[in-house]
C-alpha cells in the first residue's frame, strides 16, 4: 500500500487525481491522508468524489473513505475495464478533471471506451474543454494515444449542465515518449468568447479589448456560437497554434469584473508565454507529466520537455508520479523557462 500525504507540496486535488489514475494504471493500492489539506475547505468536494467513484467503476476498486468532506481514502484497484461510462459531477464542478482521472487507465485498456461526462466544461482552476481538445489530446495522440472529444453542451458555474463525450482508444503497446523542447514556428493565434445567455456586447467588448492588447483583429476575434439553455457564463479563450503544439489560455468573466480586466488578464498570460521560448505553458506542463511518465515507463526511454514556468502544482505532481512509477523527474532552469527530464529508474 503506497502511503500518500495529501498535504504535501501544493496540497490540492491533483494529488488525489494523479494517485487514482496511476493506481489504476499500475494496479498498486494507496492510502491518502490529509486530502486537500492545503485548501480553505479541505477534504473531498463533489468533483473529487466523482473522480473517486469514476475510478472505482472503471476498475472495480475496493474503496473506503469515499464521502463528501472525507480527508482520508484507501483505494485497492481491480482490473481496468474498457466500456461505456457515464460520469456526472451533479454540480458545476469540473467534469474535465474527472475525464483526466480515468483517461490514462482507459488508454491502457485492451478495447476502446466511450465516456460521457456531465458538469462544468469551463471552470476556473481546471482545464476547459477546448484546452483538452486542442492542447492536451493532440499531444497524447503524438504519444500514440488517440481520443476523440465532442462538446455537446457548455457548462459554467453555477448552473453546470455541461456535457462532453469522449472515445478513448487503447494505446498501451503504441505509447512512445518523445522530446518536446521547442514549440516550433507560430502558425496562427485567435481568440474566442463563449458567453451564453449574456448580452452580445459582453463578448464584443472583451474581444475588442483583447485584440487591442495583443494586436489581433478581424477573423482572429471570434464570438463563439452557443446553444439554447446554456449558461449563463463567460469564458474568453486565446488559442496559439505552433508547429509542435497548441496552447489555450482562458480567463473567466463574472459579475462585478469588468471586460477590461478579463481581457487584460488574458493578454498578460498570453504575453508571458510568448516571451518565453519554452515549449509548454504552466498548466500544460503539469498535465503533460503523467502521460509522458507512463510512456517513459512503458518504453524504458527518457524524454524531456521545456516549460515557461515550473509551478508548485507541477512539482507536487512530479512527486506523486514518482511514488507510483519507477521514473525520476529532474528539473533545471533553462533559457526562457525550465527544462524537465523524465528518466526510467
Ligand atoms: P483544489 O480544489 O484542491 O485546488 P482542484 O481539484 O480543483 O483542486 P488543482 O489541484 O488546483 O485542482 O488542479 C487543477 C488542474 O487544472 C491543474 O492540472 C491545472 O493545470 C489545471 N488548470 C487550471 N486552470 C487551467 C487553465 N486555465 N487551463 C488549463 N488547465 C488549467
Amino acid at each position: 500500500m503506497i502511503e500518500i500525504d495529501g498535504s504535501a507540496g501544493e496540497g490540492g486535488g491533483q494529488i488525489l487525481r494523479t494517485s487514482l489514475a496511476l493506481s489504476m494504471c499500475t494496479g498498486q493500492s494507496f492510502s491518502l491522508t490529509k486530502i486537500r489539506a492545503g485548501r480553505a475547505k479541505p477534504g473531498l468536494m463533489r468533483q473529487h468524489l466523482t473522480c473517486v467513484n469514476a475510478a472505482k467503476e472503471v476498475c472495480g476498486a475496493e474503496v473506503s473513505g469515499a464521502e463528501l468532506s472525507s480527508q482520508s481514502l484507501t483505494f485497492v484497484p481491480g482490473q481496468v475495464r474498457a466500456g461505456d461510462y457515464h460520469f456526472n459531477v451533479g454540480t458545476a464542478g469540473s467534469c474535465t478533471l474527472v475525464l483526466q482521472t480515468v483517461w490514462p487507465a482507459l488508454l491502457m485498456a485492451h478495447a476502446p471506451s466511450r465516456v460521457k461526462l456531465g458538469g462544468g466544461t469551463h471552470n476556473p482552476m481546471a482545464p476547459p474543454f477546448h484546452f483538452l481538445e486542442r492542447s492536451y489530446a493532440p499531444l497524447l495522440k503524438k504519444l500514440g494515444a488517440n481520443a476523440e472529444l465532442t462538446l455537446r453542451r457548455l457548462g459554467f458555474y453555477p448552473a453546470g449542465g455541461g456535457e462532453i463525450e469522449v472515445t478513448i482508444w487503447p494505446a498501451k503497446d503504441a505509447l512512445q515518449p518523445f522530446d518536446l523542447n521547442d514549440r516550433g514556428a507560430r502558425v496562427e493565434g485567435y481568440a474566442e468568447c463563449f458567453a451564453p445567455a449574456l448580452p452580445r456586447s459582453v463578448a464584443r467588448r472583451e474581444l475588442e479589448q483583447l485584440g487591442t492588447a495583443l494586436g489581433w483583429s478581424g477573423d482572429q476575434l471570434r464570438e463563439a456560437p452557443t446553444r439554447q439553455h446554456e449558461g449563463p457564463g463567460n469564458a474568453l479563450l486565446a488559442t496559439l497554434v505552433y508547429d509542435n503544439l497548441s496552447e489555450v489560455f482562458t480567463e473567466f468573466g463574472e459579475k462585478g469584473v469588468s471586460s477590461e480586466k478579463v481581457a487584460r488578464d488574458l493578454a498578460h498570460e498570453v504575453r508571458a508565454y510568448q516571451m518565453s521560448s519554452a515549449a509548454l505553458g504552466p498548466n500544460l506542463a503539469d498535465q503533460w507529466a503523467l502521460p509522458l511518465a507512463l510512456a517513459v515507463w512503458m518504453r524504458q526511454r527518457e524524454a524531456s520537455f521545456t516549460c515557461a514556468q515550473l509551478t508548485d502544482h507541477a512539482k507536487t505532481n512530479f512527486d506523486v508520479i514518482e511514488r507510483f512509477l519507477p521514473v525520476k523527474f529532474s528539473t533545471a532552469p533553462s533559457e526562457g523557462g525550465w527544462s524537465v527530464i523524465t528518466r526510467p529508474v
